[in-house]
This record gives structure tokens, C-alpha cells and sequence, in this order.
């Protein structure tokens, strides 16, 4: 059992890190790829641990660099950094004071608890890993993509807002600008989509424990983000307006894009 340092919000935050990024090029796991001289993982981290209703971040490290990945990130919280092992509830145990997802957020001064777990070979399974080890008391999960690395605290802030005022499960989206068309196999373009229904959708996503809990539980097949599991199980996920900051660093361009937005 690990004591617990200072918790000063109702939210945790979910942050699967352990992708190799094979888009972004040869090289380190993507969210230990600098920007501007620092992990993008750290540039992450900074800015969900600035969100006032953050208390807790498990972050998803890749499985044979959880010692690094807690080393690299002990400086950004004053409070001491706990390695969890996978399934890690009873790790972290009960945390003091007791926490409730309430209409409003019990804001507490200091930084937020930080744990580090092996993450898995999918993006689902290493959020799940971090899921397992968030602190009972937790009641709003949000998961944010490392790779979305220059989000800035209010998007965290706006997202926990929306579930604390009753929203089951809640996601940041942009407007689509290009036209977006359907193509087959042999890339003959077979129609073209109403783009005026369509969002980017983006991270940090936001959910009540539970229905996070359920939505990963029920999930049969790979989900490439959260809210598509809550869409399964039929929670209705509520949109709010993202931020062109939050973009995902996937691509060699996305980074040069990160460097100049910095
Ligand atoms: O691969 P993709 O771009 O969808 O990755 C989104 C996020 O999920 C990244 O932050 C990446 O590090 C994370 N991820 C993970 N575990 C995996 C694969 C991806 O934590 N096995």
C-alpha cells in the first residue's frame, strides 16, 4: 500500500503512452520523441497537470521503459511519483481526503498523484492498464493521447465540466474542412460524404467512471478512441468545441507543425 500525497481535484486523467509510432519514422516510442528538447510525453503531462480539477494522471508508458518513463516525469509534480503494476488497485489503495464526482469540482491546492503503468500492445489495452490503476475515489476519467501533446489545460478543464454537469461520456471536436470522399479498393472514389455532419474528434475524452469501466469491459473488438466503446453500449456522448493545440502529433509534418505552434 502507497501512501498518498496531496490530491487536489476530482478528475483523473488516463494517458496512453506506450505507442512505437512507426508513422512518425524510426526511432524512440512516439511520446519520448522530443519536442523542442523535451518528450512529448512531458509536454502532455505539463499541461494536463496544470488543469486545476486534475488529481490524478496514470500515465501508460511502454512496458520496458516504466523506470525512465516515471524518472522523466517525477520533476513535473511535487508529489512522489508511484510505479503501478498493471492491474493496481489495491496499490494505490484509498486516497485521503475522500473524493466525489460532484457538481462541483473540490479543488485542492498541490499537484496531482502520479502513477506510471506498463502499458499494453494496443492503445485499448493500455488504457485499460491505466484504468485499473486509478484510485477508487475518482469519479470523472478523462483519457488524453500523449501524441496530443500541445493540448492546453482549459480543453481538460472544458471536457471535465461537461461530465461534472451529467454528460455520461464527452469529446472535443473540430469542424472538417477538406471534403471527405469514400473510395474502394482500387481507389475509384464510390461517393462523397457530408461533411457538415462530420467532427474531428480529438483527446482528452471525458467519462464518468462507470460508464468507462462498462464501455471497456463490453468492447469486443479494437476501438480506436474511448467514446467509440461508450457509442457501443449506447451512452450518448456529448461534443464540445476542441482546440486546433490539441492536434495529434502522428507524422514527421505534424511535429515540424508542433515545433512552430510552440
Ligand atoms: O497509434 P495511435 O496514434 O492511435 O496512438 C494514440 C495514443 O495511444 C498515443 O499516445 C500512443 O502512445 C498510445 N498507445 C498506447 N499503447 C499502444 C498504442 C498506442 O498507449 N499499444
Amino acid at each position: 500500500m502507497t501512501a498518498h500525497p496531496r490530491v487536489r481535484g476530482d478528475v483523473a486523467v488516463l494517458v496512453p503512452a506506450a505507442g512505437m509510432g512507426v508513422r512518425l519514422g524510426p526511432g524512440a516510442p512516439k511520446a519520448l520523441r522530443l519536442l523542442r528538447g523535451e518528450p512529448l510525453l512531458v509536454h502532455a503531462v505539463r499541461r494536463v497537470a496544470a488543469a486545476p480539477s486534475v488529481g490524478c494522471i496514470v500515465v501508460a508508458a511502454p512496458s520496458d521503459a516504466v523506470d525512465d518513463v516515471t524518472a522523466l516525469l517525477g520533476p513535473l509534480v511535487a508529489s512522489p511519483v508511484t510505479t503501478a503494476p498493471i492491474v493496481a488497485s489495491e496499490t494505490c489503495g484509498a486516497a485521503e481526503p475522500k473524493l466525489e464526482a460532484s457538481s462541483e469540482s473540490p479543488l485542492l491546492p498541490g499537484s496531482p498523484l502520479l502513477l506510471v503503468v506498463a502499458g499494453g500492445a494496443s492503445r485499448q489495452t493500455s488504457v485499460a492498464a491505466a484504468l485499473a490503476a486509478v484510485p477508487a475515489e475518482f469519479g470523472i476519467v478523462l483519457v488524453h493521447d500523449a501524441a496530443r501533446a500541445l493540448t492546453p489545460p482549459e480543453l481538460v478543464e472544458t471536457v471535465a465540466d461537461a461530465v461534472r454537469g451529467g454528460h455520461g461520456a464527452v469529446i472535443p471536436v473540430l469542424p472538417v474542412v477538406d471534403t471527405i470522399k469514400e473510395v474502394d479498393n482500387s481507389g475509384i472514389v464510390v461517393g462523397t460524404v457530408d461533411r457538415s455532419v462530420l467532427r474531428a474528434v480529438q483527446t482528452p475524452q471525458g467519462f464518468r467512471r462507470d460508464v468507462l469501466t462498462s464501455a471497456h469491459a463490453a468492447a469486443v473488438d479494437e476501438h480506436t478512441d474511448d467514446a467509440g466503446m461508450a457509442e457501443k453500449i449506447g451512452v450518448p456522448v456529448h461534443t464540445v468545441p476542441g482546440s486546433e493545440a490539441a492536434m495529434k502529433i502522428t507524422r514527421p509534418f505534424d511535429l515540424a507543425i508542433a515545433e512552430l505552434l510552440f
